[in-house]
């Protein structure tokens, strides 16, 4: 009867050893076929945890939904109203829309209380979400007794026109409030029209998603009858900075009395925020 063979460890292990040092007598010491060994298997067994693990979730579609201005910057101000508290209301709104219906998407916001943040951070919070969209939203204001009625939205590119020129240049005048502006936007100077002249040679690769929104936006609010103003591009420093489609909503005019009582009514913030909702809803869908 042939005696049994033992194979523990140790035997193994000086089995493997004879083999090596057979075949590579001299240059093969002990330390190193141990070190050899220890690699060889703390390689497989990487490869068994690598293949245990789950694969890493997709991330959401993520919405970054910006109401503009906030805290010490209360934007256009009208008879009774503030654009940043109808801005928020808006905002708020169009959130709470999506998180009770769209529950595959993730909305995340640059603030839901009346707080000021600067324009460069309401970017980087979107570009730190790693965000599919980002929508500001505002309010319209027009000097004097000059009247206007309607809603209309922006993306970033060409400012030529004057009209847009103007919007873009209150919208952007919010960093003079900002600490160190000059610095942190580069010598920006909101008011003066030379600065817009970098918009011009701006190459946006996301100004077909961009456009394709604001229509989808347009589109709705002509359907809960607000006159529309159409899509238009301008200058705006918080579009700029984004690096995902992007759009900023002008509501309506706050320095109209009876524009400023539509925005003001719990009408106007349902109609309003329901089309932007509806909107985004549509451009999701047509994105799958
Ligand atoms: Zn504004």
């Amino acid at each position: 009867m042939m005696r049994g063979h033992n194979y523990t460890l140790l035997t193994i292990y000086q089995r493997i050893k004879w083999m090596f040092c057979a075949t590579f007598a001299a240059q093969m010491t002990e330390k190193r076929l141990l070190f050899l060994l220890f690699f060889a298997c703390a390689l497989c067994v990487g490869r068994v945890f690598a293949r245990k693990l789950p694969p890493q979730a997709a991330q959401p579609f993520t919405i970054v939904l910006d109401a503009g201005h906030g805290g010490k910057d209360p934007g256009a101000i009208g008879k009774t109203g503030k654009e940043k508290n109808i801005n928020l209301a808006v905002t708020l709104a169009v959130g709470k829309l999506i998180e009770q219906n769209l529950k595959d998407v993730k909305v995340v916001y640059t603030r839901k209380t009346d707080v000021f943040v600067e324009l460069d951070e309401r970017a980087a919070i979107a570009n730190r979400a790693k965000a599919d969209l980002f929508v500001s939203i505002h309010t319209n204001a027009l000097p004097g007794k000059a009247q206007g009625r309607g809603s209309e939205t922006y993306t970033l590119g060409m400012h030529r026109a004057a009209d847009n020129l103007a919007v873009a240049k209150r919208e952007n005048s919010a960093i003079m409030l900002e600490k160190d502006y000059e610095n942190r936007y580069e010598g920006f100077d909101p008011k003066s029209a030379e600065s817009y002249i970098i918009f011009e040679f701006m190459q946006d690769k996301n100004m077909e998603q961009s456009v394709k929104l604001a229509t989808l936006i347009q589109k709705q609010f002509r359907s809960a009858g607000r006159p529309d103003k159409g899509v238009h591009q301008a200058g705006f420093l918080v579009l700029r900075a984004t690096s995902m489609p992007s759009c900023l909503i002008e509501l309506g005019y706050i320095t109209t009395a009876s524009e400023e009582s539509y925005l003001l009514s719990q009408k106007g913030v349902n109609d309003l925020s329901n089309s932007i909702y509806q909107a985004i809803k549509n451009y999701k869908a047509n994105k799958q």
